[in-house]
């Protein structure tokens, strides 16, 4: 279940930040899209309504919810990182690179693969980001690259 406009609000007050109407629109901004959005793409769309909100702004609130784990930051597939809401535990990303499409999935183990870069590199592991891009499986039947022989 991804969080909603409700819950990340719920989650700001709780970890002591206030719920300010720039906060708010960029909030409800991410969580009106069905698409990930770039600072730019939500500095658009907050811009009519808030036109007072700079980039600045939207920047520093995306800043926090990524902080407290309320939004996710994508890496892959906008040439800019952009975000989308997030899900409450720990989790990675499919990017579609035809349409843009994020799926969450949890349940992997990379421990084995820590424990070994720990011991080559003595580098003391704190988090990891996993995104994998491909096409979703509309996009390949858009391109006909989906083989029902197989
Ligand atoms: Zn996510
Ligand atoms: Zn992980
Ligand atoms: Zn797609």
């Amino acid at each position: 279940m991804k969080l909603t406009e409700k819950t990340i609000v719920a989650a700001l007050r709780r970890n002591g930040y206030k719920a300010t109407p720039q906060r708010r629109a960029v909030i409800h901004a991410i969580a009106n899209s069905n698409d990930h959005l770039t600072p730019a793409d939500i500095h658009d769309r907050i811009h009519q309504d808030h036109p007072g909100i700079g980039l600045v702004t939207v920047y520093r609130t995306l800043e926090v919810l990524i902080a407290l784990n309320l939004v996710c930051e994508l890496h892959t597939g906008t040439n800019f990182p952009s975000y989308t809401l997030s899900v409450p535990q720990h989790h990675h990303h499919l990017v579609c690179s035809g349409c843009g499409e994020v799926v969450d999935f949890t349940g992997h183990n990379l421990a084995g693969l820590e424990e070994r870069l720990t011991r080559e590199s003595g580098f003391r592991i704190d988090d990891h980001i996993l995104e994998f891009t491909g096409r979703c499986r509309t996009c390949q039947k858009m391109s006909g690259t989906v083989s029902a022989a197989r």
